[in-house]
């Protein structure tokens, strides 16, 4: 297919969808005015409950054209292709012919955060390596969550080059010529290279573009991939748990965020607005398939959800273990105690069908992108109760106006063909907030009328590695 019709394709995708958050958010507005009108409520439910049956079965067809005509097994051929690409890039950067001499760059697993955060900060190291085509060295004894460090749970960054020493050092950027680079944490970084998040590199932008809905979560997917490779007893435990907890799809996954990022970070959402989603998602698989038994596996750190969540909806399985949310409350968080909960909870999280969670949370943003890496395009298989998708210390996100808009409520801003708008939410009701970069208005947009700006940079050509 071409990159026409496979962007055209998706934004049909979200027009479906984006127009029935907004019919819906409406008919909830009109609700609450009528309130004292039992007939007029009643009707309204009604009209709620039969228009989201209407959009189920658009959104099965639209999944059933995307199959269609070969396109499925064309996009599966494809994304192996790519992540190939991309792995034996990063395989040939990280095992350079002499370390001696190699350039390196040194990342420290340090940054005083949790695991999801960490595990982002190297990602954006590897990133930064790829980018300047230096040897990513991971310096992690004393790890805050493992003291013996990274190579106790996950394979070392390199087969043969993990020596930091070098004849010349320096603080980032230093010089083409140094050999050995410190990198500090994005937060800090000066002189920040083109090349960060969300942006994707050039020579496969095109072909990423037309496979993928969301190339730049693809693209830090494909750098999980290659970090996150198991040491063998990380791999057995994550079996062992698999099989006593009776992991299998289909599945949703929940990631329920509470404790300490309740009311700083985030808003706090009960377990029904997580379901309410689970159910939506479960009623469309139902259309082919109405016995289906539904799973859900959940994951906080908060060990009483679970137990409530079984017992408010008895007719869900529901897989999580409240011992794993356990450590990870606040108390017992950054100990080596919790390492194993939180990798387990991340793993099982980016296997399932959907995520349901709140995307302010790294470790839901984690299972988003690794899932990536499991499907051709995982894009879609989400449902985030409060942020769009992004990476923390991202260069800005834009969104294109594809048709102009003409305000309709005191908040909207007006739009021309073709302006852009640093988008910072979507308000999941039809509406979008943002900035317009050429009027500078601050306010909402509508969703539909948009297209996404994918930030192309120009990394260093790999195209050595890739015969
Ligand atoms: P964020 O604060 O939610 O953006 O994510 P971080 O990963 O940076 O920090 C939160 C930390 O809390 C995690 O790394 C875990 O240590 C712990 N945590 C939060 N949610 C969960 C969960 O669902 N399961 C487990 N095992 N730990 C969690």
């Amino acid at each position: 297919p071409s990159l026409e019709f496979e962007q055209t394709r998706r934004l049909v995708d979200h027009g479906v969808q984006e127009s029935w958050w907004f019919l819906a958010d409406q008919l909830q507005q009109l609700r609450k005015k009528v309130e004292s009108y039992p007939d007029l409520t009643s009707h309204i439910d009604q009209i709620l409950e039969e228009g989201s049956d209407h959009t189920r079965v658009l959104q099965f067809d639209m999944s059933r054209l995307s199959q269609l005509d070969g396109l499925g097994t064309w996009r599966e051929q494809e994304a192996l292709d790519l992540s190939s690409v991309v792995q034996k890039r990063l395989h040939t950067l990280q095992n350079p012919h002499d370390c001696e001499k190699a350039r390196k760059l040194v990342c420290n697993l340090n940054k005083g955060c949790g695991y999801g955060c960490q595990i982002h900060h190297v990602v954006y190291c590897l990133i930064v390596a790829y980018g300047s085509k230096r040897t990513l060295i991971l310096k992690s004894r004393g790890w805050r969550y493992n003291k013996a460090g990274w190579e106790d749970v996950f394979q070392p960054l390199s087969d043969t080059c993990t020596d930091p020493s070098g004849y010349s050092h320096s603080h980032w950027p230093g010089s083409n010529e140094t050999q050995v680079l410190d990198l500090p944490i994005i937060d800090t970084l000066s002189q920040r290279p083109p090349y960060l998040p969300l942006a994707i590199p050039r020579d496969i932008s095109e072909r990423l573009m037309r496979l993928h809905g969301d190339p730049a979560a693809w693209w830090v997917g494909q750098f999980l991939k290659y970090l996150l490779k198991l040491q063998p007893k990380t791999q057995e435990m994550l079996d062992n748990m698999s099989e006593s907890l009776g992991f299998q799809r289909p599945i949703v996954g929940i990631h329920v965020r509470r404790t300490d990022k309740v009311g700083t970070e985030a808003a706090y959402h009960s377990i029904n607005e997580y379901m309410a989603h689970v159910e939506n998602y479960y009623t469309k698989l139902q259309l082919n398939n109405p016995t289906l038994t539904k799973r859900v596996y959940l994951a906080s750190d908060d060990p009483t959800v679970i137990t409530e969540a079984q017992k408010k909806f008895p007719e869900y399985t529901f897989i999580g273990d409240s011992n794993i949310a356990k450590t990870a409350s606040v108390a017992t968080r950054y100990t080596d105690a919790s390492l194993k909960g939180i990798i387990a909870d991340v793993h099982f999280l980016s296997l399932t069908d959907y995520l349901v969670c709140t995307f302010s949370s790294q470790v839901c943003r984690i299972a988003y992108e690794i899932m990536q890496s499991y499907h051709p395009d995982a894009s879609s298989y989400f449902r985030s109760l409060d942020d769009i998708y992004y990476y923390g210390g991202q260069n800005a996100h834009n969104q294109k106006a594809r048709f102009s808009h003409v305000p309709r409520r005191p908040d909207e801003m007006a739009l021309n063909p073709r302006d852009v708008v640093g988008i910072a939410g979507n308000h999941w009701d039809g509406y979008s907030k943002g900035v317009n970069r050429r009027t500078n208005q601050n306010g909402l947009y509508p969703s539909y009328k948009m297209e996404e700006v994918v930030d192309i940079a120009d990394f260093p050509s790999y195209t050595h590695t890739d015969k």
